[in-house]
């Protein structure tokens, strides 16, 4: 059995809101847990603890996925009793040292006693802890200013304490639901993974929408966006993928309008299909991986162009990055593998020589209405592709 103390950083600011993000928070841990076998969470002392059966790094690699956690360590339960948080910081340095083959390291105590009811304050009672430590592990060396190692322990009320040596660094951020539903347009490229996995950790629940145009773009490219969205269910306990059609209407275009529009009327038909879908999963924004002026259909005048298509904000957490850093945040978070994969998009079918890229929008509208788009749209809407997945991580993080 572990037994986990789980910290959060901005959920505690959240003042009246607090309960809530904190139920919600550990919501996301049992469902995000629950794979694994037994678990129980529950909030003891204004903190979260789990409770689950399983094997440590497995059980890492998840609760560093899930928004809204600081950071967490593995703790010993205790009573008020000396001896047996003595017995237990033995316990965990043993265990340490058995995996880290060290001559000598950093290290101090770190106590903090909420029950006044326990005899000593917290400075005492991190000496003395430390001192029994220090007897027993040579390889300790002290220093209080950034230790390498901090043995934890924390006095609760009730007879309570635990005891805890390295604290786990989780990925921040709120739990994902707690600040609404976005819809992210996820091409296989690298931005819109990106931009989708920062959403997710400021708290959106994310339904992924692709657009796909099939048979000018194979099977392996909706394979390839599969496996991005399985990659990314990680960082929520339950993910929707939608495809939908987007030939007709890619063909549509190509036959009616001007070809230096296309890419924007690409998008702002994503936009009007995305429409159709906002109400069944009470969405509240839309996420796209633009930058400015990344390519031709991001300078502002053409954002401004496709934006005008949908009712609901856009959210562009990329906006101004380079793409250099953007591909560092995919390689971070193991999009990018994925994302090089040499399938097209559907973006790329009937691609202008010479696009637009200072878009007025009502040229736009008015190449818009040279074909019947509503019709295709309905068409689209009726077919879409709909596949739910449960949070996981692929077993070869761990095999
Ligand atoms: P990406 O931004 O996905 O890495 P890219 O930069 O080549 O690839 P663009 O063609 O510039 O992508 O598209 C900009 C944004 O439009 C994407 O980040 C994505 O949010 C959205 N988008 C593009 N193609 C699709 C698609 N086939 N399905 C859904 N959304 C798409
Ligand atoms: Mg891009």
């Amino acid at each position: 059995m572990q037994f986990i103390v789980v910290r959060y950083a901005e959920i505690a600011l959240k003042g009246g809101n607090r309960d809530w993000f904190e139920k919600m928070l550990i919501n996301n841990i049992r469902k995000h847990l629950k794979k694994i076998g037994w678990t129980r969470v529950t909030k003891i002392h204004g903190r979260i603890m789990v409770e689950v059966e399983g094997e440590q790094d497995r059980i890492s690699e998840i609760m560093r996925n899930i928004p809204g956690i600081a950071n967490f360590s593995y703790a010993t339960s205790c009573d008020h009793n000396m001896e047996t948080i003595g017995k237990a910081g033995v316990e965990l340095l043993k265990t340490y040292f058995e995996q880290n083959n060290k001559s000598s390291i950093s290290f101090r105590v770190y106590a903090k006693r909420s029950s006044k009811d326990f005899p000593m304050n917290s400075p005492k009672l991190a000496g003395e802890l430390g001192g029994m430590m220090l007897d027993q592990f040579p390889q300790l060396q002290v220093q209080l200013k950034n230790p390498e190692l901090t043995l934890g322990i924390e006095i609760w009320h009730n007879e309570r304490s635990i005891v805890y040596l390295e604290k786990i660094q989780g990925m921040g951020g709120l739990p994902v639901g707690s600040s609404g539903n976005v819809i992210s347009f996820l091409s296989g490229g690298i931005d819109s993974p990106v931009a989708s996995c920062m959403m997710m950790r400021r708290g959106c629940k994310t339904i992924f929408l692709n657009f796909h145009s099939y048979p000018f773009i194979g099977e392996q490219s909706r394979e390839k966006v599969i496996d991005l969205v399985t990659h990314l269910s990680r960082y929520q306990p339950k993910t929707t993928l939608i495809i939908a059609p987007f030939t007709k209407i890619q063909k549509a275009i190509k036959d009616n309008c001007r070809e230096k529009y296309r890419t924007i009327l690409y998008r702002r038909m994503m936009y009007l299909i995305a429409e159709r879908i906002i109400g069944r999963y009470r969405v509240s924004a839309y996420v796209t991986g633009e930058a400015v002026g990344q390519v031709a259909s991001q300078t502002l005048k053409n954002l401004a162009c496709t934006e005008a298509a949908a009712s609901l904000p856009v959210l562009r957490p990329l906006i101004g990055m380079d793409k250099s850093d953007i591909i560092e945040r995919a390689k971070e978070i193991g999009t990018y593998p994925i994302s090089i994969q040499p399938f097209p998009d559907c973006c790329t079918v009937f691609q202008p020589k010479k696009p637009e890229t200072q878009g007025k929008l009502e040229l736009v509208v008015g190449e818009e209405e040279r074909f019947d788009f509503e019709s295709l749209i309905d068409e689209a809407v009726e077919n879409l592709e709909i596949i739910t997945m449960e949070s996981s991580i692929q077993e070869k993080f761990w095999d």
